[in-house]
């Protein structure tokens, strides 16, 4: 029998995207169902986002889950976080007082300072602030040079050091007990995640887009609403069956 190991994407896939980030809403019934479910798999169950650790865990209290945050920029495993200091990154934290400013008169853009991190979230913000948001964390990415780059999502750019992404945050989860010799299972929604698509993919893993976006992944599901209802049947001894996915 084939065991698996599940990697969740966070925002738009294990929740509805809120307007701002921090407004998001778990379902109440969600945490007890990824806790089941990570016994059931013996542990091998990890939440890989684009958010840091720390948030995560305010979203899944009690619960504290293995994390792959900032896309894969700090881990924790079995308990123990890597990567992700603020420390190390002083190029992008002498940039943030001047990002402040030129962001500052633009109406409902917002900064989202993750530390190894940084996040520009245009959302609610006019056509023309949108744009002007956009353009200017793209210029801070070719300003930073190749040590960053820039990961473009749904009304966010966000600059992240190049050497982390979600697909080597897999692989590195995978290479250990309990994820060492399972199959991959990896669940996302956005732009961000279709490069993680194809790491999963090449693994010999199963992908699952999370929406209607064109795709790379070889699954897919309608919305966050069924992915719940899917992890909710697993957590509950539904046959874990990902081939049987609608195909993307
Ligand atoms: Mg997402």
């Amino acid at each position: 029998m084939t065991e698996f190991a599940l990697f969740l994407d966070f925002d738009g896939t294990l929740v509805e995207i809120a307007p701002k980030p921090d407004q998001v809403r778990v379902d109440p019934a969600l945490v007890p169902a990824l806790a089941r479910l990570r016994e059931r798999l013996g542990g091998a169950l990890a939440i890989v986002t684009g958010r840091p650790i720390t948030v995560i865990d305010g979203f899944l209290s009690p619960q504290r889950f293995d994390v792959a945050g900032l896309h894969g920029v700090e881990r924790r495993f079995g308990g123990t976080v890597s990567g992700g200091r603020s420390e190390d990154h002083p190029a992008l934290r002498a940039r943030i007082p001047g990002l402040h400013a030129v962001v500052e008169p633009l109406e409902a853009v917002l900064i989202e300072d993750k530390g190894a991190s940084v996040a520009v979230h245009w959302r609610l913000a006019t056509p023309s602030d949108a744009a002007r948001a956009q353009t200017i964390v793209e210029e801070l990415a070719t300003d930073l040079g190749p040590g960053y780059r820039l990961q473009l999502g749904k009304a966010v750019g966000e600059i992240v050091p190049a050497s982390a992404t979600k697909g080597t945050a897999i692989r590195a989860f995978s290479a250990r007990e309990p994820y060492a010799g399972r199959r991959a299972i990896f669940l996302g929604d956005d732009l961000t995640d279709e490069r993680a698509f194809a790491t999963v993919n090449e693994d010999g893993g199963v992908s699952v887009r999370i929406g209607s976006a064109d795709t790379i992944a070889t699954r897919r599901l309608a919305d966050p609403a069924a992915v719940r209802s899917l992890l909710l049947g697993w957590a509950d001894g539904a046959t874990i069956d990902p081939d049987a996915l609608p195909a993307a």
